[in-house]
Protein backbone atom coordinates (compact mmCIF):
# COMPACT_ATOMS: atom_id res chain seq x y z
CA UNK A 1 0.00 0.00 0.00
CA UNK A 2 1.56 3.46 -1.32
CA UNK A 3 -0.47 5.42 1.60
CA UNK A 4 0.27 8.88 0.34
CA UNK A 5 -1.06 8.22 -3.70
CA UNK A 6 -4.27 7.15 -1.38
CA UNK A 7 -5.33 10.54 -2.14
CA UNK A 8 -4.09 11.06 -5.40
CA UNK A 9 -6.94 11.62 -8.12
CA UNK A 10 -4.35 11.99 -10.98
CA UNK A 11 -6.35 10.18 -14.41
CA UNK A 12 -9.79 10.84 -13.15
CA UNK A 13 -11.95 12.84 -14.87
CA UNK A 14 -14.45 14.89 -12.12
CA UNK A 15 -17.97 16.38 -12.80
CA UNK A 16 -19.13 19.38 -10.17
CA UNK A 17 -21.91 20.55 -9.86
CA UNK A 18 -22.29 24.04 -8.23
CA UNK A 19 -18.95 24.83 -9.27
CA UNK A 20 -19.49 28.61 -9.82
CA UNK A 21 -19.73 29.80 -6.14
CA UNK A 22 -18.54 28.48 -2.25
CA UNK A 23 -18.47 25.01 -1.81
CA UNK A 24 -18.70 23.54 -5.25
CA UNK A 25 -16.05 25.93 -6.69
CA UNK A 26 -13.82 25.43 -3.90
CA UNK A 27 -13.93 21.29 -3.88
CA UNK A 28 -13.29 21.58 -7.60
CA UNK A 29 -10.09 23.65 -7.38
CA UNK A 30 -9.27 21.09 -5.04
CA UNK A 31 -10.31 18.16 -7.09
CA UNK A 32 -7.77 19.36 -9.62
CA UNK A 33 -5.09 20.02 -7.56
CA UNK A 34 -5.21 16.08 -6.23
CA UNK A 35 -4.86 15.89 -9.93
CA UNK A 36 -7.94 15.22 -11.56
CA UNK A 37 -9.75 17.16 -14.55
CA UNK A 38 -13.07 18.71 -13.85
CA UNK A 39 -16.44 19.38 -15.57
CA UNK A 40 -17.80 22.30 -14.12
CA UNK A 41 -21.75 22.84 -14.53
CA UNK A 42 -23.69 25.70 -13.03
CA UNK A 43 -26.73 27.32 -14.16
CA UNK A 44 -25.17 30.12 -15.62
CA UNK A 45 -21.60 30.55 -17.17
CA UNK A 46 -20.86 33.18 -15.89
CA UNK A 47 -17.87 35.23 -13.80
CA UNK A 48 -17.97 32.12 -11.58
CA UNK A 49 -17.24 29.39 -13.46
CA UNK A 50 -14.71 31.38 -15.40
CA UNK A 51 -12.46 31.87 -12.07
CA UNK A 52 -12.72 27.71 -11.33
CA UNK A 53 -11.63 27.22 -14.98
CA UNK A 54 -8.57 29.65 -14.57
CA UNK A 55 -7.64 28.38 -11.17
CA UNK A 56 -8.11 24.44 -12.49
CA UNK A 57 -5.81 25.87 -15.67
CA UNK A 58 -3.12 27.20 -13.60
CA UNK A 59 -3.17 24.11 -11.74
CA UNK A 60 -2.20 22.22 -15.04
CA UNK A 61 -5.88 20.22 -15.49
CA UNK A 62 -8.05 20.64 -17.91
CA UNK A 63 -11.71 21.81 -17.45
CA UNK A 64 -15.28 22.16 -19.28
CA UNK A 65 -17.53 24.71 -18.45
CA UNK A 66 -21.27 23.86 -18.86
CA UNK A 67 -24.49 25.87 -18.04
CA UNK A 68 -27.09 23.29 -16.97
CA UNK A 69 -29.64 23.26 -14.22
CA UNK A 70 -29.71 20.39 -12.42
CA UNK A 71 -33.83 20.52 -12.51
CA UNK A 72 -33.36 19.01 -16.07
CA UNK A 73 -32.37 15.67 -16.65
CA UNK A 74 -31.98 15.79 -20.27
CA UNK A 75 -29.34 18.61 -19.82
CA UNK A 76 -27.40 16.89 -17.29
CA UNK A 77 -26.99 13.43 -19.45
CA UNK A 78 -26.05 15.83 -22.31
CA UNK A 79 -23.14 17.28 -19.76
CA UNK A 80 -22.16 14.05 -18.92
CA UNK A 81 -22.07 12.57 -22.75
CA UNK A 82 -19.90 16.13 -23.50
CA UNK A 83 -17.79 15.66 -20.33
CA UNK A 84 -16.58 12.22 -21.69
CA UNK A 85 -16.62 13.10 -25.23
CA UNK A 86 -14.07 16.01 -23.98
CA UNK A 87 -12.40 14.69 -21.34
CA UNK A 88 -12.83 11.25 -20.98
CA UNK A 89 -14.77 8.47 -18.91
CA UNK A 90 -16.30 10.09 -16.40
CA UNK A 91 -15.33 8.16 -12.53
CA UNK A 92 -15.87 10.96 -9.94
CA UNK A 93 -18.20 13.34 -9.24
CA UNK A 94 -19.48 16.08 -6.83
CA UNK A 95 -22.73 17.54 -6.29
CA UNK A 96 -22.44 20.96 -4.44
CA UNK A 97 -26.03 22.88 -6.20
CA UNK A 98 -28.23 24.30 -4.06
CA UNK A 99 -30.36 27.00 -2.81
CA UNK A 100 -31.58 28.08 0.68
CA UNK A 101 -33.72 30.20 1.94
CA UNK A 102 -36.65 30.91 5.00
CA UNK A 103 -39.93 31.59 5.43
CA UNK A 104 -42.10 30.54 8.64
CA UNK A 105 -44.47 27.10 7.20
CA UNK A 106 -47.71 28.39 7.86
CA UNK A 107 -46.45 31.95 5.53
CA UNK A 108 -44.63 29.46 3.02
CA UNK A 109 -46.68 29.00 -0.47
CA UNK A 110 -46.02 25.83 -2.78
CA UNK A 111 -44.14 27.38 -5.75
CA UNK A 112 -41.27 28.92 -2.55
CA UNK A 113 -41.72 24.56 -1.38
CA UNK A 114 -41.57 22.86 -4.80
CA UNK A 115 -38.93 25.11 -6.19
CA UNK A 116 -36.40 24.48 -3.20
CA UNK A 117 -37.02 20.77 -3.39
CA UNK A 118 -36.95 20.76 -6.83
CA UNK A 119 -32.96 22.07 -6.94
CA UNK A 120 -31.98 20.69 -3.66
CA UNK A 121 -33.33 16.75 -4.01
CA UNK A 122 -34.36 16.33 -7.23
CA UNK A 123 -31.59 17.82 -8.53
CA UNK A 124 -29.26 15.64 -6.74
CA UNK A 125 -31.02 12.46 -8.07
CA UNK A 126 -30.84 13.67 -11.45
CA UNK A 127 -27.41 14.56 -11.37
CA UNK A 128 -26.26 11.07 -9.62
CA UNK A 129 -28.83 9.19 -12.48
CA UNK A 130 -27.07 10.88 -15.18
CA UNK A 131 -23.58 10.16 -13.38
CA UNK A 132 -24.28 6.67 -12.59
CA UNK A 133 -25.80 5.89 -16.21
CA UNK A 134 -21.62 6.70 -17.25
CA UNK A 135 -20.04 4.85 -14.55
CA UNK A 136 -22.13 1.92 -14.55
CA UNK A 137 -21.13 1.36 -17.90
CA UNK A 138 -16.91 1.75 -16.65
CA UNK A 139 -18.31 -0.27 -13.75
CA UNK A 140 -16.33 2.27 -11.49
CA UNK A 141 -17.00 5.37 -9.83
CA UNK A 142 -17.81 7.79 -6.97
CA UNK A 143 -19.97 9.93 -6.21
CA UNK A 144 -20.44 12.76 -3.45
CA UNK A 145 -23.66 14.55 -2.61
CA UNK A 146 -23.46 18.05 -0.22
CA UNK A 147 -26.49 17.50 2.14
CA UNK A 148 -26.16 19.25 5.15
CA UNK A 149 -26.22 19.43 8.68
CA UNK A 150 -29.56 20.82 8.57
CA UNK A 151 -30.40 17.27 7.37
CA UNK A 152 -29.63 16.26 10.99
CA UNK A 153 -30.75 18.71 13.03
CA UNK A 154 -33.60 21.68 12.95
CA UNK A 155 -31.44 25.19 13.19
CA UNK A 156 -32.14 27.14 16.00
CA UNK A 157 -33.97 30.14 14.80
CA UNK A 158 -34.39 29.24 11.24
CA UNK A 159 -37.73 28.69 9.60
CA UNK A 160 -37.14 26.60 6.86
CA UNK A 161 -38.86 23.59 6.87
CA UNK A 162 -38.44 22.95 3.74
CA UNK A 163 -34.74 23.18 3.06
CA UNK A 164 -33.93 21.14 6.57
CA UNK A 165 -35.99 18.06 4.73
CA UNK A 166 -34.35 18.13 0.94
CA UNK A 167 -30.95 17.67 3.05
CA UNK A 168 -32.68 15.21 4.98
CA UNK A 169 -33.68 13.66 1.68
CA UNK A 170 -30.38 14.01 0.00
CA UNK A 171 -28.74 12.21 3.30
CA UNK A 172 -31.13 8.94 2.50
CA UNK A 173 -31.02 9.62 -0.86
CA UNK A 174 -27.28 8.43 -0.63
CA UNK A 175 -27.35 6.13 1.46
CA UNK A 176 -30.09 4.61 -1.12
CA UNK A 177 -27.78 4.87 -3.89
CA UNK A 178 -25.16 3.59 -2.58
CA UNK A 179 -27.22 0.10 -2.05
CA UNK A 180 -28.33 0.24 -5.58
CA UNK A 181 -25.02 0.44 -6.76
CA UNK A 182 -22.89 -1.16 -4.70
CA UNK A 183 -22.45 -4.40 -6.22
CA UNK A 184 -21.42 -2.50 -9.39
CA UNK A 185 -18.62 -0.44 -8.81
CA UNK A 186 -19.89 2.97 -7.30
CA UNK A 187 -19.62 4.55 -3.96
CA UNK A 188 -21.90 6.59 -2.89
CA UNK A 189 -21.67 9.51 0.07
CA UNK A 190 -22.96 12.43 1.68
CA UNK A 191 -20.71 15.77 3.43
CA UNK A 192 -22.81 17.53 5.82
CA UNK A 193 -21.58 20.90 6.40
CA UNK A 194 -22.31 22.96 9.22
CA UNK A 195 -22.11 26.63 8.98
CA UNK A 196 -20.00 27.75 6.18
CA UNK A 197 -18.41 31.21 4.67
CA UNK A 198 -19.95 31.48 1.26
CA UNK A 199 -22.14 33.70 -0.15
CA UNK A 200 -25.29 31.85 0.75
CA UNK A 201 -24.80 33.17 3.95
CA UNK A 202 -22.29 36.00 4.02
CA UNK A 203 -24.29 38.48 2.60
CA UNK A 204 -24.41 41.65 4.58
CA UNK A 205 -28.21 41.29 5.52
CA UNK A 206 -27.16 37.86 7.35
CA UNK A 207 -24.41 39.76 9.59
CA UNK A 208 -26.88 39.45 12.74
CA UNK A 209 -27.13 35.83 11.94
CA UNK A 210 -23.52 35.10 11.15
CA UNK A 211 -22.63 35.75 14.67
CA UNK A 212 -25.11 33.56 16.03
CA UNK A 213 -23.88 30.78 13.42
CA UNK A 214 -20.88 31.16 15.10
CA UNK A 215 -21.67 31.34 18.83
CA UNK A 216 -24.18 28.52 18.41
CA UNK A 217 -20.76 26.27 17.17
CA UNK A 218 -18.48 24.50 19.08
CA UNK A 219 -15.61 25.53 17.13
CA UNK A 220 -16.85 29.27 17.88
CA UNK A 221 -16.70 29.91 14.14
CA UNK A 222 -17.85 28.83 10.63
CA UNK A 223 -15.75 26.12 8.09
CA UNK A 224 -14.00 28.01 5.34
CA UNK A 225 -14.63 26.42 2.34
CA UNK A 226 -10.85 25.27 2.18
CA UNK A 227 -12.11 23.18 4.95
CA UNK A 228 -14.66 20.71 2.76
CA UNK A 229 -11.94 19.80 0.47
CA UNK A 230 -10.56 17.70 2.63
CA UNK A 231 -13.41 15.70 3.27
CA UNK A 232 -14.73 15.70 -0.43
CA UNK A 233 -11.14 14.50 -1.87
CA UNK A 234 -10.93 11.55 1.19
CA UNK A 235 -14.40 10.46 0.48
CA UNK A 236 -14.11 10.32 -3.85
CA UNK A 237 -10.64 8.97 -3.88
CA UNK A 238 -9.10 5.26 -3.26
CA UNK A 239 -8.69 6.38 0.82
CA UNK A 240 -12.07 5.90 1.06
CA UNK A 241 -12.85 2.13 -0.84
CA UNK A 242 -14.53 0.75 1.53
CA UNK A 243 -17.06 3.31 2.28
CA UNK A 244 -19.96 3.96 0.75
CA UNK A 245 -23.73 4.96 2.14
CA UNK A 246 -21.85 7.12 4.51
CA UNK A 247 -22.82 11.07 5.44
CA UNK A 248 -20.08 12.53 6.99
CA UNK A 249 -20.76 15.85 8.83
CA UNK A 250 -17.92 18.53 8.81
CA UNK A 251 -19.51 20.89 11.19
CA UNK A 252 -17.01 22.12 13.76
CA UNK A 253 -18.72 19.36 16.46
CA UNK A 254 -22.41 21.26 16.18
CA UNK A 255 -24.21 18.14 16.24
CA UNK A 256 -22.40 16.87 19.37
CA UNK A 257 -24.34 19.85 21.23
P1 LIG B 1 -23.46 29.08 -3.15
O1 LIG B 1 -24.70 29.83 -3.37
O2 LIG B 1 -22.18 29.81 -2.92
O3 LIG B 1 -23.22 28.04 -4.35
C1 LIG B 1 -24.26 27.27 -4.89
C2 LIG B 1 -24.04 27.15 -6.39
O4 LIG B 1 -25.07 26.29 -6.91
C3 LIG B 1 -24.14 28.49 -7.13
O5 LIG B 1 -23.04 28.64 -8.01
C4 LIG B 1 -25.46 28.36 -7.89
O6 LIG B 1 -25.48 29.09 -9.13
C5 LIG B 1 -25.55 26.86 -8.11
N1 LIG B 1 -26.93 26.45 -8.37
C6 LIG B 1 -28.04 26.80 -7.67
N2 LIG B 1 -29.14 26.29 -8.23
C7 LIG B 1 -28.72 25.60 -9.33
C8 LIG B 1 -29.40 24.86 -10.33
N3 LIG B 1 -30.74 24.75 -10.34
N4 LIG B 1 -28.67 24.27 -11.31
C9 LIG B 1 -27.31 24.41 -11.34
N5 LIG B 1 -26.63 25.11 -10.41
C10 LIG B 1 -27.32 25.71 -9.42
O7 LIG B 1 -23.78 28.13 -1.92
P2 LIG B 1 -22.86 27.18 -1.02
O8 LIG B 1 -22.96 27.68 0.36
O9 LIG B 1 -21.54 26.95 -1.63
O10 LIG B 1 -23.73 25.85 -1.10
C11 LIG B 1 -23.30 24.69 -1.79
C12 LIG B 1 -24.03 23.49 -1.19
O11 LIG B 1 -23.67 23.36 0.18
C13 LIG B 1 -25.56 23.65 -1.21
O12 LIG B 1 -26.14 22.40 -1.53
C14 LIG B 1 -25.87 24.05 0.21
O13 LIG B 1 -27.18 23.69 0.58
C15 LIG B 1 -24.83 23.25 0.97
N6 LIG B 1 -24.54 23.75 2.32
C16 LIG B 1 -24.10 25.02 2.54
C17 LIG B 1 -23.84 25.43 3.83
C18 LIG B 1 -23.35 26.81 4.15
O14 LIG B 1 -23.34 27.18 5.34
N7 LIG B 1 -22.94 27.60 3.17
C19 LIG B 1 -24.01 24.54 4.91
C20 LIG B 1 -24.46 23.25 4.63
C21 LIG B 1 -24.71 22.86 3.34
Amino acid sequence: LNAPRLFDLTGNVALVTGAGSGIGQRIAMGLAQCGADIALIDRRDDDGLARTAEFIASAGRRSISVAADVTEGKALDEAVARTEAELGPLTLALNAAGIANANPAEDMEEDQYQTLMDVNLKGVFLSCRAEARAMLAHGRGSIVNIASMSGVIVNRGLSQCHYNASKAGVIHMSKSLAMEWVGRGIRVNSISPGYTATPMNTRPEMVHQTKLFEEQTPMQRMASVDEMVGPAVFLLSEAASFVTGVDLLVDGGFCCW
